[in-house]
This record gives C-alpha cells, sequence and structure tokens, in this order.
C-alpha cells in the first residue's frame, strides 16, 4: 500500500519532500531507517499552532508572517517565521529598515512600526497600519 502522508513542501536543508506527521511536519529524508536529515517543523511554535496551510507557505517561502503568539506573560505578538540554517525556526519581529531613518521596523499585531519612535531626539513617527479595511496605508 502506498504511503499515505501529505506532501507540505521542501526541506529548507536538503530539498527532500516534507511530510506531515504527528508532531509536525518532517523531512522524507529523516524518516528513513538511515536518516539523512534531521529537519523537523514542531506543529507548535511559540505557543502558538501552525495550520497546514501555514507550514506549506513557510516551508516552500522559507518566511510567513504570523499573528497571534502569546508570550508567557499572555501577550499578544506578531512574527515573522523563518528557517536558521540547521533547519531550526527563527522568530523575529523584526521585519525590516525604516524608510524614514533607517532604524529597525517591527512588527505588531496591528501596524509595522519603526523602533526608533520612543527615541528621545528626533523620534522616528514611521508606522504602515496593517490590512484594515482590505488595504494598507502609509502614515
Ligand atoms: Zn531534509
Ligand atoms: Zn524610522
Amino acid at each position: 500500500m502506498e504511503s499515505e502522508k501529505t506532501v507540505c513542501g521542501k526541506c529548507p536543508i536538503c530539498g527532500a519532500n516534507v511530510v506531515k506527521t504527528l508532531k509536525g511536519w518532517a523531512c522524507a529524508d529523516s524518516l528513513l531507517s538511515e536518516p539523512k536529515c534531521q529537519f523537523f517543523l514542531f506543529s507548535t511554535v511559540g505557543n502558538r499552532k501552525l495550520s497546514d496551510s501555514e507550514a506549506s507557505i513557510l516551508l516552500s517561502e522559507k518566511r510567513i508572517l504570523l499573528d497571534g503568539f502569546a508570550t508567557r506573560e499572555g501577550k499578544c505578538f506578531s512574527s515573522i517565521l523563518s528557517f536558521n540554517q540547521d533547519g531550526s525556526v527563527n522568530m523575529s519581529s523584526q521585519i525590516g529598515n525604516c524608510p524614514k531613518c533607517g532604524g529597525i521596523l517591527y512588527t505588531g499585531p496591528k501596524s509595522v512600526s519603526c523602533g526608533n519612535f520612543k527615541r528621545q531626539e528626533n523620534p522616528c513617527n514611521f508606522t504602515i497600519w496593517r490590512n484594515i479595511g482590505g488595504h494598507t496605508s502609509v502614515s
């Protein structure tokens, strides 16, 4: 009988197919009797469950912006997931550089804002509201 494992994407380390397992997504080459690869993506990242479609976007585009992560204090945050060189998941809220001042842009649940907004001298007010009313506006 054929294996019914669904292929969800490509392994970021070796490029083999990634299949769904009970606890997450595994490189097909890690399931061999003599594993050639160790890649495994747990289905829970940062106290948040990844859906199948989120995992396949992450596996095909190598990064995804997700909301709804929770800190231990229960605070909600957004994060960009990507892979480290060893295939482990890297979480970052830093999504790039501010076009106004070159500071670091951080993503939050509602907006992307510049990390320099709090600085004493010459604070930066760059903010992008994310998808409010179906469009993105820059202020
Ligand atoms: Zn692999
Ligand atoms: Zn800025």
